[in-house]
């Protein structure tokens, strides 16, 4: 027979998100949810100058629009509502 001790988990649970470019934080709209928000990760790989590093990042609104707008070439757009391309 196996005994288990009963313990208590903690569950990591978000609690804020701050843009990295801007620093502001992302408001809480409703309970749970934040402002819209752009949240990347990337794992760098071999001959990236940061091999082996994963990296996220979290942008507001206003900021993801400043650095789209640099952009040669603007982000493929689709409607999430159609599927069409705007
Ligand atoms: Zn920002």
């Amino acid at each position: 027979m196996r005994v288990f001790l009963e313990r208590t988990t903690l569950t990591p649970q978000l609690s804020n998100v701050r843009c990295n470019s801007c620093g502001r934080d992302v408001e809480k709209e409703d309970p749970g949810y934040f402002e819209d928000h752009i949240s990347l990760t990337k794992s760098w790989g071999y001959h990236s100058p940061y091999d082996g590093e994963t990296h996220d990042i979290d942008l507001c609104v206003d900021c993801y629009q400043g650095w789209v707008n640099q952009f040669e070439i603007p982000p493929y757009v689709t409607c999430c509502f159609t599927g069409t391309r705007e």
